[in-house]
């Protein structure tokens, strides 16, 4: 080898390996500088730990249902423009709809959290027995009160560092309204609101501390609404002159009943009578059933729609009346995103589960109770006082017989998505009841909240730091998650969300709501204002 090349060569050498043991030198600054940021994040969350108590106790008073949620959306759209983001309204033309934006340049990354409660789920917080604080009125039950908490003050906090530190990026967050009634995030899709998104952090209530990735077992869902028209008659007098259209209501029910014996065992389907009728001697003209389409994949659950049409359509002819459907609510079967997930999941560790005192136990143990929880859950974990232990995270399920579902996935399927679950409740619960809002407004939901708030404030500050992370979200999202399955809107353009649902109910109990609407510059907590000894075990 001439010297001239081995010189050169030995020079290279040198080069590359300055070059490289900077890089190392620099990655390890980096990555002492993101620690320091991550501590910072903490304590800012820390610090607002009061006003996530009062955020959450507020929102738990409202008690607002689906698309009536006027107070709510008030109250934390107040609070995101005083810290410093930009609020478009009315989105998706629906009123209690919002986005609210901060920062400049990508990534952007949204942040969601559900908004409405449950009908005839009043309940006292703190309190181990049926006790309503307004009978027959709307509650949480299920701890939508708690979640907006979660990522408006992570929001917050990562704006700080982002601002400290000259971090470019955007946060936008955003509500979900009419969760109950699956109604408001494939519309958000459909009107544009995600396109421009790199990614989202979705945050529900639970007992566990998790977050989870792939296939989630959930079903996907249609609900629609049938209406019936016939004739009115004297019942008594002309009946053979009426066409009754709670007939074609019944009949219908009958038919998909029976249809259910040749139906997967994956589906679930429900549904209420909306309208029945006027009055027993007066043959119902008019009468509306609402049914629940629910499955695991979108053919499946279009398939079951297609049924529940041609069984309302045999019934309409039964009866010789005249039947029209229209969708109120869709979601898509759950998927979410790997990377992001196993991002989330390190700092769900780093924070690690409440501490739960000896109060928070004993209530835990007697809700259970109350509640006749079963001992164990669907894969054997204890039911027993509070959840003290992180779950391992857990990827696709390899079968599932399918359940609930939720709307966020008409989201994760356009880009990547996970969900937090946090643990603000007690285990055991049945989900949509008046036992669901008995923590909701006690130390449980507090501390769950703020150890939710602090592992999506470190997920933010990894995500705005760290673009590997956005790049492998993508990564998973075009090449594992939709490389086969591509998104379907059930919806389409001349679909308008249902705003008027629930409308008639919250007029009827906001006036009797509004005396117990939360004072915070007046009472510590909610339970302090309400004057409930913490926990309250038993009636006396
Ligand atoms: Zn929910």
């Amino acid at each position: 080898m001439p010297m001239r090349t081995q010189f050169l060569k030995t020079l290279l050498v040198f080069f590359a390996s300055f070059f490289l043991n900077v890089s190392y030198a620099q990655t390890k600054a980096d990555a002492e500088k993101i620690e320091k940021m991550k501590s910072k994040a903490l304590q800012i969350v820390e610090s607002k730990a009061k006003n996530i108590q009062e955020m959450v106790d507020m929102v738990f008073s409202f008690g607002e249902l689906g698309f009536q949620e006027i107070e709510t959306s008030k109250y934390l759209t107040d609070i995101l423009e005083k810290n410093g983001f930009t609020i478009e309204r009315n989105i998706s033309g629906i009123p209690t709809a919002w986005m609210a934006k901060w920062g400049n340049g990508s990534p952007v990354i949204a942040l969601g959290s559900d908004i409405d409660c449950i009908p005839k789920a009043s309940q006292m917080p703190g309190t181990a027995y049926k006790s309503p604080i307004v009978d027959g009125a709307p509650g949480h039950g299920e701890g939508h009160n708690s979640g907006q908490s979660v990522i408006i003050f992570a929001a917050i906090a990562a704006k700080q560092i982002m601002e400290e530190n000259k971090i470019p990026g955007t946060l936008v967050i955003w509500p979900g309204v009419a969760e109950e009634l699956l109604a408001s995030k494939a519309w958000y899709v459909r009107d544009g609101y995600f396109k421009n998104i790199d990614a989202c952090i979705f945050t529900h209530v639970s007992s566990d501390f998790t977050s989870d990735y792939g296939d989630n077992g959930g079903n996907g869902i249609l609900s629609v609404q049938f209406e019936f028209s016939g004739e009115a008659a004297h019942a008594a007098g002309a009946p053979w002159r009426g066409k009754s259209a709670l007939d074609a209501v019944e009949l219908m029910n009958v038919g998909w009943n029976y249809k259910r014996e040749h139906l997967k065992p994956t589906q679930r389907s429900h549904y209420v009578i909306k309208d029945g009728g006027d009055q027993p001697n007066v043959v119902p003209s008019v009468a509306s059933v609402w049914y629940f389409f629910r499955e695991r994949t979108y053919d499946d659950i279009y398939k079951n729609y297609q049924a529940g049409i041609r069984i309302a359509n045999g019934a309409a002819m039964m009866t010789d009346t005249k039947v029209t459907s229209k969708i109120l609510g869709t979601a898509w079967p759950g998927h979410f995103n790997k990377p992001l997930a196993q991002a989330m999941y390190k700092n769900i560790q780093k924070v690690g589960m409440p501490k739960w005192t000896d109060d928070d136990e004993q209530l835990a143990i007697a809700v259970q109770k109350l509640l006749e929880a079963p001992e164990k859950d669907m894969i054997g974990n204890p039911i027993k006082g509070m959840n003290k232990r992180i779950d391992t995270i857990e990827g696709s399920v390899p079968f599932s017989w399918g359940g609930g579902s939720d709307d966020i996935a008409d989201i994760s399927w356009n880009l990547p998505t996970i969900v937090l679950r946090y643990p603000a409740n007690i285990k055991g619960t049945k989900g949509h009841h008046w036992g669901d809002a008995i923590a909701m407004a006690t130390p449980i939901a507090h501390k769950g909240s703020l150890a939710g708030a602090k592992a999506t404030a470190l997920t933010l500050v990894d995500i705005f730091t760290n673009p590997k992370i956005v790049a492998d979200a993508k990564e998973y999202f075009v090449n594992v998650q939709t490389k086969d399955t591509k998104y379907k809107p059930f919806i389409s353009a001349s679909d308008t969300a249902p705003i008027y649902l629930n409308k008639e109910t919250m007029d009827k109990f906001r006036d009797k709501m509004k005396p117990f609407y939360y004072q915070p510059e007046k009472y510590g907590t909610y339970l302090e204002q309400l004057g409930i000894h913490y926990p309250t075990l038993e009636k006396k």
